[in-house]
């Protein structure tokens, strides 16, 4: 450690902002699988996915070799405008938990939609402006994305039509409004305007809905549309390139103050704020250049890491998708409706799914009560309100950094907190009232959701 002194935020220039995105599986050995159709069980193709994804981002899909890809200018100069996020040395958590570990935490919460999901939500806009198309289809579960991609979408006057999931759209119409306000329409899912929304309807009459439903229903829209496309908000390769910006400004600042970090921690949904901020890190680690420890946080109630299997499954509930390999609960896992802290969906990125498979990353499960303990542990010291989501790292890395004050060991911890919680008031309020609780499926559960994956020579799990 040099003896300069670390300031609260480190921030950088803007000329020492990331110009390229870094493409982590050039540097795997053991790339991830690739996209399968599920009719053939052949490996999805160019020309296959054309139908459904902008054809920019089938190229960024594909591509397991490019280690830099440029950042197109006009995203670059989007990305001036709420960028780049601070890196915050959290000395005032540090020292209410009267630690020896140094925590610094990325805080992608600086933007309207209150998340990292901004990163990727103008780039996958760019190129489909760019490929000419009249606008996209997408799902939104607790409204993050949504909020993302209508923003990214009015930004270069792209038509966006969100499927959301009908318990969001009921809980969360201050989401919707903000969507609207950018010009998207928001449909609750499932609907009557598709056909796989009306057979999940008649199949599963008076439910709130799901991620998976909604991803079916928006492919739907985007394949039987004129002029447009299919854009997703996470799991995805394209994606998790495009959040490794997180991750390049976070090493360009910790580099500035030749700060090395022991633990990187976060918060796994589908993969793309954390394999965004650790890709950079885990190329280091997989030149053989350092070593770090990594940790993946998800919750207790949709545990695909921790519980999962690694096989090829759908990354949907309606199986209109081709099949990802991934850590999965089963296309039709839904998880318990007691479940208020996000982080619901039954996959995982195939390459976080890989690195772990591969034992270069860890895992852990929380459960959501102590993850609102420790959100609100975070919020009375640190002042931001964090989103229920970004919380299951903050509860990791205080975990963490309590282990360092038993041990004496100065380890520096860093952390991805994702985003704001303002409109996940209603989680708060539960927590608030002492009426959140616990849920963890039992195996008989899970058992359910393993006996929907699909079964084929090759795919034994
Ligand atoms: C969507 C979201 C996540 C989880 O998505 P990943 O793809 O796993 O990163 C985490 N935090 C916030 C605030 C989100 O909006």
């Amino acid at each position: 450690m040099s003896e300069k002194t670390i300031p609260y935020k480190i921030y950088l220039e803007e000329n020492e902002m990331p110009k390229q995105w870094y493409n982590v599986r050039a540097d795997m050995k053991n790339k991830p699988a690739p996209l399968l159709n599920p009719a053939t069980l052949q490996p999805m193709a160019y020309e296959d996915l054309r139908p459904v994804f902008c054809d920019e981002l089938i190229r960024q899909e594909l591509d397991d070799v490019t280690p830099y890809i440029d950042i197109p200018q006009e995203i670059q100069d989007f990305y001036k405008m709420y960028r780049p996020s601070p890196l915050v040395r959290a000395y005032c958590l540090e020292k209410k938990l009267d630690t020896p570990a140094k925590i610094y935490y990325k805080f992608e919460g600086n933007n309207t939609s209150g998340s990292h999901k901004l990163n990727s939500a103008i780039a996958q806009a760019y190129y489909a402006k760019q490929q000419g198309l009249k606008g996209v289809t997408t799902e939104t579960g607790a409204g993050q994305w949504g909020t993302a991609l209508s923003m990214a979408c009015a930004y270069f006057e792209l038509d966006c039509r969100v499927y959301m999931v009908k318990v969001s759209y009921e809980q969360k119409p201050f989401r919707r409004e903000v969507m609207r306000t950018y010009g998207a329409s928001v449909t609750p899912s499932p609907s009557e305007t598709t056909a796989v929304g009306r057979k999940i309807l008649a199949a599963h009459p008076g439910t709130t809905g799901s991620l998976g439903c909604a991803i079916s229903e928006a492919v739907e829209a985007a394949t039987s549309m004129e002029g447009y496309r299919y854009v997703l908000g996470s799991v995805l390769n394209q994606v998790l390139l495009h959040q490794t910006v997180i991750g390049l400004e976070t090493k360009v600042a910790l580099d500035k103050y030749d700060i090395v970090p022991d633990i990187i921690i976060g918060c796994a949904g589908g993969g793309s704020n954390l394999g965004g901020l650790i890709s950079p890190f885990m190329g280091e680690v997989l030149r053989g250049e350092k070593n770090y420890r990594f940790i993946a946080v998800e919750p207790a109630s949709c545990p695909s890491l921790t519980r999962g299997r690694f096989a090829y499954d759908f990354c949907d509930t309606g199986m209109v998708c081709p099949l990802a390999k991934m850590y999965t609960l089963g296309s039709g896992f839904i998880p318990s409706a007691n479940h208020a802290g996000g982080l619901r969906y039954h996959g995982m990125s195939s390459i976080l799914s890989q690195l772990y498979h591969d034992g270069l990353m860890e895992a852990v499960a929380v459960e959501q009560t102590s993850v609102f303990q420790a959100a609100e542990q975070f919020a009375r010291v640190e002042g931001i309100l964090p989103a229920p989501e970004s919380s299951h790292a903050i509860k990791v890395a205080i975990d963490e950094a309590m282990k360092c004050k038993e041990t004496g060991e100065e380890k520096t911890i860093v952390f991805g907190l994702t985003g704001t919680g303002y409109f996940d008031m209603t989680a708060y309020e539960k927590f608030n009232d002492g009426k959140m609780s616990d849920y963890i499926p039992t195996d008989e559960d899970l058992q359910a959701g393993f006996d929907g994956i699909p079964r084929f020579q090759g795919n034994e799990f």
